[in-house]
């Protein structure tokens, strides 16, 4: 197999070309990168920010694949000669649950083959493409952005619209594209969060009010609050506030019916669930 190790940089001046280039040739030679049990796993579908978005088939894997990050990240940075990436995000499901589903349809390779791109979207294909020294490379790169290209024209004709914060497409019900989606919520859990450390008693109809979220997201955020908490406090020698805060959280309690009992539960259960959660990373 080639690498693109001679052949990335030195030609292309713009540094979003470079990226571009650098991204389409890990989503390009995935299975050489990983491997290839790694690659019937997961796929990857964009990158934002020096991160690179990964789809995989299961929890699981995804579970297991972020074990193996820096390995995964070294891996891809040998192979392109350079470090673009900071880290790799892995979301898991059914690929065909995310943006892919509608290119799974039998009869999207028909209609993709229909589509002619304009003049100027071939030009820019080629502009991009002519930096490229290795002419076997340079003819699959300009295939993958031929079809990139017509792939979103297609979507464009099947409804589906420009994500509202970048310029991935997203299906015609989703207001963001999944990577988008990924950091909103991640955004919004982190927000709840510091709500409820602040309101621990606070339910969901009043959380959804200061930060409209879906009832998931807040009952992740209290989760990831009370595991955090759980790590935190040392239940031999517990922290006024923090043990406060717990309590608050588990019983929905506000502060003026915290007690001795409820703090007693609550070191119960710091003792009984201490150990039961592994750790987190
Ligand atoms: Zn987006």
């Amino acid at each position: 197999m080639f690498s693109t190790k001679d052949i990335l940089p030195l030609t292309l001046k713009n540094l979003g070309v470079k990226r571009q280039l650098a991204v389409q040739t890990i989503i390009l030679h995935w299975p050489d990168i990983v491997g290839n049990d790694i690659s019937l796993q997961s796929r990857p579908t964009s990158a934002k920010n020096g991160v690179l978005f990964v789809a995989v088939k299961t929890p699981v894997w995804g579970h297991h694949l972020s074990m193996l990050k820096e390995q995964l990240l070294a891996k891809i940075h040998d192979y392109l000669g350079q470090k673009l990436l900071a880290d790799i995000k892995f979301y898991a499901g059914n690929f065909s649950n995310y943006a892919n589903s509608i290119e799974d349809e039998p009869k999207f390779g028909v209609k993709l083959r229909s589509v002619t791109l304009s003049n100027a979207q071939c030009m820019e294909v080629k502009e991009i493409a002519h930096a490229v020294n290795d002419s076997h490379l340079r003819y699959r790169l300009q295939r993958v952005m031929v079809k990139d290209k017509k792939r979103r024209s297609l979507l464009l004709q099947e409804g589906w619209h420009q994500c509202l914060t970048c310029s991935a497409l997203c299906p015609p019900e989703e207001k963001y594209c999944t990577s988008c989606a990924i950091d909103n919520s991640r955004r919004r859990r982190e927000e709840i969060r510091r709500l409820l450390a602040d309101a621990p008693w606070v339910g969901y109809i009043e959380t959804n009010s200061c930060v409209p979220c879906t009832r998931t997201e807040y009952m992740r955020s209290k989760q990831e609050l009370i595991q955090s908490l759980l790590y935190k406090i040392d239940p031999n020698n517990p922290n006024t506030i923090d043990i406060s805060t717990l309590a608050m959280l588990l019983f929905r309690i506000m502060p003026e019916n915290v007690d001795h009992e409820n703090i007693e539960k609550t070191l119960r259960f710091i003792r009984r669930n201490r150990y039961v959660f592994a750790p987190r990373r």
